[in-house]
């Protein structure tokens, strides 16, 4: 893959994290110098405080990230950051993202999400970087008017806190794109991200404990959880259980790079693109499909349903085809197999022992 453009280094925030990690494999790989930001609140830090993703990262590419550990609430830290590096553009990727969690602490959520971006695009303006790609989700669409959904549904019908902080980012980046020229903006409303790079050296390990569903399959799978909770399956879908867009983490990290394309190719103002893969995949399906790419099994129980779950949700992803020129590429299989392959290789994800000095550090202070 080359670069097209001619920008050079691009800032990332949340660098520690599933998708962030995963999108700066095909960043390095796609020429650019990544300058990468996290405050380790959902992500394995190592003794010395780098990040044992990002070490991954550089040994999957070759090459290396430089790393700040910085919380976007401190403004100060992050204006020092951008003033030692001429940032070309910046990917905004990290927030809180636990529904429930952020159901509890609301505060919590609006502080750290909305302050964060707040403090990220007012030091990008003092800085003079108006190019961004924000991650947004398809939560802020709600419950479907009509499927498969598009970017004009209408959005911001939202059931819980943690949708709502993407969706007053977005109706932010609305209101300061209207209000000032210079701003570029791609938003990606991704749909469920799931699987890990194929080499199994990357992966899906938050710190804290799962709720998403392709974790806890597998966690079923490697038989340290008893049996999978299927939340509701009386919903009037095709086998009565809930129905998303899978869509594999690579696939998600390729929109990144088409995205940045777009935005050096044309003034956008703002732009929000759908990637999903466009088609909907039940519970029921995913287990199947699970066991059938894994040669495991995932015995599960259908319990009652999870408040505030949407019934069913998946993407027409044709805007960004049309206009970023990406589509997804990977198979239901292919999501499965490499999810599981970073599974069983990390069973105790980046935790996991193994003959890296690194890793033998972080077992030991994991348990103390
Ligand atoms: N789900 C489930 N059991 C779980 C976790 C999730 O049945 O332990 C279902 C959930 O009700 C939804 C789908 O799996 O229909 C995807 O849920 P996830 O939390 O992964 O994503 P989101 O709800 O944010 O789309």
């Amino acid at each position: 893959m080359t670069m097209t453009g001619i920008w050079k280094t691009v800032f990332v925030s949340g660098g520690a994290g599933y998708i962030a990690s995963h999108c700066i494999v095909e960043l390095l790989e796609a020429g650019y110098d990544v300058i990468a930001i996290d405050n380790f609140s959902n992500s394995v830090s190592g003794i010395t405080g780098e990040s044992v993703a990002l070490q991954r990262v550089e040994k999957i590419t070759g090459k290396s990230v430089k790393f700040y550990i910085c919380d976007l609430t401190d403004r100060e830290k992050l204006a020092e950051i951008f003033s030692k590096h001429k940032i070309d553009c910046v990917i905004h990727f990290a927030a809180i993202k636990a529904v429930g969690e952020s159901m509890e602490v609301p505060l919590h959520y609006y502080r750290n999400n909305i302050i964060g971006a707040i403090n990220l695009l007012e030091v990008m303006k003092a800085a003079k970087c108006f190019q961004l790609v924000f991650s947004s989700s398809c939560t802020i669409y709600g419950e479907p008017e009509y499927l498969p959904i598009t970017e004009n549904h209408p959005i911001g019908k939202i059931t819980n806190v943690y949708g709502r902080t993407k969706y007053f980012i977005e109706e932010m980046l609305k209101d300061i794109t209207r209000a000032e020229k210079n701003w570029n903006i791609i938003s990606l409303r991704y749909f469920n991200p799931v699987g890990a790079h194929p080499s199994g050296l990357i992966g899906e390990d938050p710190t804290k404990p799962y709720t998403n569903l392709m974790p806890f399959i597998a966690q079923v799978a490697l038989g340290y959880k008893p049996e999978l909770l299927i939340f509701g399956g009386d919903y009037p879908t095709k086998d009565g259980t809930g129905i998303r867009d899978y869509i594999h983490i690579m696939d998600l990290a390729a929109g990144h790079v088409a995205a940045l394309t777009a935005l050096q190719k044309s003034h956008l103002r703002l732009k929000a693109y759908n990637l999903g893969t466009g088609m909907g995949v039940s519970v029921l399906e995913l287990v199947k499909a699970f066991e059938k790419a894994t040669d495991t099994k995932v015995p599960y129980i259908i319990c009652g349903r999870r408040e505030g779950d949407i019934m069913s949700m998946y993407a027409n992803a044709d805007l960004a085809k049309k206009e970023l020129g990406w589509s997804a590429k990977l198979s239901l299989e292919e999501m499965c197999q490499d999810f599981w392959r970073w599974q069983t290789m990390n069973p105790k994800g980046y935790r996991t022992a193994t003959n890296d000095n690194t890793n033998q550090e972080l077992i030991k202070k994991s348990d103390d």
